[in-house]
């Protein structure tokens, strides 16, 4: 039985030092009304990065030498709680831990049949949701506008794209590889994708790849990238900030355009969210997803990391984009 605690706040990128690894042999036992659960997958997140600092934020920060927790697929192993048996798969907020106890609190049951598990953490999970909610909720895309999406060949960016094609909107995206893109465009349907490291000018480059201007721009990653992108934004704009993964490892507060003219001169809306700020929505979303999932309208991809070990060096391959779709380890 491992578990992965935080040792030490990362400074600026995460290094593998900042985790360490804890092994115990004795076996876990289960008490009236728990269950015992093994790791089948974990999400790594680049949210966790800001888990990882002690400011404060939406959720509060790991506690150093404590384990750290994400999105986990686990199997029941043993239950004493009526609502779980033998072998079935739930989803939830769990340790980074190969085996542990729960009473059920916050688990959902997942059905394997239904779709492979590794999808619940991904697509029918939290980052679906994300791209699905952020979109219709602050985006308000209408058939026929430009959407502008960020971080494009991630879980998030890829799923936000192809609701953009679905819904009837030209979709462009910005990704750090040529393979991302060629990906984008031919496996999932994008109109056009800017490879943000090889483009020497990212304002010409947007400009060009969305002549009519930008209605809906969906934020995955801040910075220079986004600032690039207010000087194509048409009246009305929606600007969905997802996040900022391109500041999230800076030691420094970042500098950049100021939005506000732009925002002022096209009567534009910029607004952050928090997917679990529109829980009551996530039946409605996942029976959505699902239905495109099963019929091919939505497709997905994923980066699945072997080995339980292999967790913290997985996540801190987010920040190079290592990944292509969800970024998930197989325990
Ligand atoms: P991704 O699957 O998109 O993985 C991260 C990707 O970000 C990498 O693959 C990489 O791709 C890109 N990236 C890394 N560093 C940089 C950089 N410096 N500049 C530009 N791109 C970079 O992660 P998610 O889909 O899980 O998350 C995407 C964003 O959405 C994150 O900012 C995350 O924090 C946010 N999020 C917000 C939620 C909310 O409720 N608001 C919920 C879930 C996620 P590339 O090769 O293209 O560089």
């Amino acid at each position: 039985n491992q578990t992965i605690l935080l040792k030490s706040r990362p400074q600026g990128t995460p290094q593998l030092s900042d985790f360490e690894f804890q092994k115990e042999n004795k076996s876990l036992e289960i008490s009236e009304g728990e269950i015992l659960l093994e790791t089948k997958y974990i999400s790594v997140d680049p949210y966790l990065r800001g888990r990882m600092s002690d400011a404060k934020s939406y959720v509060p920060p790991f506690n150093l030498n404590e384990p750290i927790s994400s999105g986990v697929v686990a199997q029941v192993k043993a239950s004493k709680n009526d609502n779980f048996k033998e072998g079935d798969y739930v989803s939830g907020a769990l340790d980074w831990k190969t085996e542990q106890v729960s009473n059920g609190e916050g688990l959902t049951k997942v059905n394997a049949d239904l779709a492979p598990l590794s999808a619940y953490l991904g697509v029918l999970g939290m980052t679906g949701l994300t791209a699905f909610l952020g979109l219709h909720e602050i985006g308000k895309p209408k058939a026929g506008e430009t959407l502008l999406v960020s971080g494009a060949a991630g879980a998030v960016g890829s799923v936000v794209g192809q609701i953009g094609k679905i819904l009837g909107l030209r979709v462009v995206g910005i990704a750090g590889t040529d393979e991302k893109g060629d990906m984008l465009k031919t496996e999932f349907g994008f109109d056009e994708v800017i490879n943000y490291k090889t483009t020497e000018d990212m304002t010409k480059a947007i400009k060009t790849a969305c002549p009519d201007g930008v209605d809906v721009y969906f934020d995955n990653v801040g910075g220079s990238i986004s600032d690039s992108a207010l000087f194509s934004i048409n009246r009305f704009a929606r600007l969905i900030i997802c996040g900022a993964i391109s500041v999230y490892n800076s030691t420094e507060l970042p500098t950049g355009v100021s939005v506000q003219p732009f925002l002022v001169k096209n009567s534009a809306l910029m607004q952050g969210f928090i997917v679990s700020n529109y829980a009551e929505k996530f039946p409605e979303a996942i029976k959505q997803l699902s239905e495109w999932v099963s019929n091919g309208d939505l497709k997905y991809t994923e980066t699945i990391v072997e080995g339980f070990e292999n967790t913290p060096q997985a996540f801190i391959d987010l920040f190079s984009g290592k990944n292509k779709g969800k970024m998930i380890v197989k325990a």
